[in-house]
């Protein structure tokens, strides 16, 4: 008989927590990565995460083969995929990490269903966070909306109660055999010249002084080793404790917006504060076109949206620019950028996304007030003030035949505060 371990978003043999205990449990584990046609249908053929995930599972498949054994690489529906498996092997037991999206947690219900009425076990595990679903609630066991007191209760549990210590894989266990590992075009895909950097924990000292300023180039990059599970989080929260506070904080705001999505998986579609439903937005096609190619006259929201249409990535801060931008100063409803991030972002993760953008809105659980809204010529005087950071992405940018800002500053300010104040009181 064979245990199955099922890679999702946990893609590496280290400190990886079902793996470990699928491991400690059988002497003949299976290691299986499923490519669902559910997601990918909906995506290029050239989509850089694709290539990511690909070539991280070659990795993968290649440590496995030092152990004698490979992973076995499926693609289709996973419901088709797991009624084939259980056809092909013997399974007696299935172990997986926990996965907190909507869409997730419906599929693996599905499964688990499936596989416990052939009588196949399934155990999960919690693996992508520190903290899950009802780990930490308020006293009144009400989950928490607001990130501080979150993550001071966060803190206080983790003091209390978490043990870092790794866990170990046994790799005499995996079960021995030697199947071809597939290619990405056998995937019906092609690979992207986009790449995804390696993380880089060198910087992380002065983290709170440098995460600012986007020419620095300074933060960390772990966000899509997070979001496929490169890394573990409990190794990075370690460093994190070991190093710096801010970048121990961002960690936990990571954690937040996953608890957000957990316990109220409306905000996928649905504002958090439904007052705001009342916002006329304008959703104007040829603005947002203008935002999106990075065309909009403002030097920071166009080199913030050129460097994530070429590179897949964007620094936080100018995230936070060309969002409140969009919102705000041209009253384009979030889900419009919140969908044009998710195509773009190689770390894209829906909970993060999601809270970012609402937060950029205004609209979300703890989001910053409708009345701040960002000067984005001021951001660029303050955040990079030798316009280091748009030369590197605005080509021959020069100051003065900079093309006319799209909307003037003061105008699309004045606008957007009276259009929420309205929609607010109306
Ligand atoms: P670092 O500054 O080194 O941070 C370390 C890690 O902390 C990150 O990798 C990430 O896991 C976490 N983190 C940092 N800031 C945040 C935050 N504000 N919210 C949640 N987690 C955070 N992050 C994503 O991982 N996926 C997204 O799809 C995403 N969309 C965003 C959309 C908008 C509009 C905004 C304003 C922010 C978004 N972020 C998202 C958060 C943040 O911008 C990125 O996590 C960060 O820029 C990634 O670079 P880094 O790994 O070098 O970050």
């Amino acid at each position: 008989k064979t245990t199955l371990f099922w890679f999702r978003r946990d893609l590496r043999l280290e400190d990886n927590t079902a793996l470990h205990y699928a491991l400690k449990s059988s002497n003949n584990v299976l290691p299986l990565f499923i490519f669902d046609d559910d997601i990918l249908d909906s995506l290029p053929k050239n989509d850089a995460r694709v290539s990511f995930i690909h070539s991280t599972l070659e990795n993968i498949n290649k440590k496995l083969t030092e152990f004698g054994s490979s992973l076995i690489v499926k693609k289709g529906s996973t419901l088709n995929v797991w009624k084939a498996l259980i056809q092909e092997y013997n399974i007696e037991r299935v172990f997986f990490n926990k996965d907190y999206e909507p869409y997730a947690i419906k599929r693996d219900l599905e499964i688990s269903e499936l596989l416990n009425s052939k009588e196949i076990e399934t155990k999960s595990f919690k693996d992508q966070v520190i903290f899950e679903e009802n780990d930490i609630l308020k006293n009144d066991n009400t989950p928490y909306t607001v990130f501080t007191p979150f993550k001071n209760k966060w803190l206080k549990a983790f003091d209390k109660t978490v043990d870092l210590s790794d866990f170990k894989i046994d790799t005499s266990k995996f079960h021995k055999h030697n199947t071809p590992f597939p290619t990405i075009k056998d995937i019906g895909f092609i690979r992207s010249k986009i790449r995804v950097k390696h993380y880089n924990l060198i910087a992380l000292k002065n983290y709170d002084t440098v995460r600012d300023f986007p020419a620095e180039d300074k933060t960390s990059y772990l966000s899509p080793h997070l979001r496929f599970g490169l890394v573990s989080t409990r190794k990075m929260v370690e460093i994190a404790l070991e190093t710096n506070a801010v970048f121990l904080s961002e960690l936990i705001w990571r954690e937040f917006f996953m608890q957000i999505l957990f316990h109220f998986p409306k905000v996928v579609t649905d504002n958090f504060k439904q007052k705001y439903d009342a916002i006329p937005w304008r959703n104007n096609e040829e603005e947002f076109k203008a935002w999106c190619e990075g065309k909009t006259g403002y030097p920071m929201v166009d080199a913030g949206m050129r460097q994530l249409n070429k590179t897949g990535y964007m620094h936080n801060r100018v995230r936070m620019v060309t969002a409140g931008f969009l919102c705000k100063h041209l009253l384009i409803d979030w889900r419009w950028g919140e969908a044009y991030f998710a195509e773009k972002l190689l770390d894209y993760e829906l909970s993060a996304n999601n809270g970012n953008w609402q937060w950029a809105a205004g609209t979300g659980c703890d989001a910053a007030p409708y009345f701040r809204v960002f000067n984005p010529a001021e951001q660029l005087r303050k955040f990079d003030k030798n316009t280091e950071y748009i030369r590197t992405w605005v080509e021959d940018y020069d100051e003065l035949t900079y093309p006319q800002p799209i909307v003037e500053h003061k105008l699309a300010r004045e606008r957007a505060i009276s259009t929420y104040k309205k929609a607010l009181n109306p």
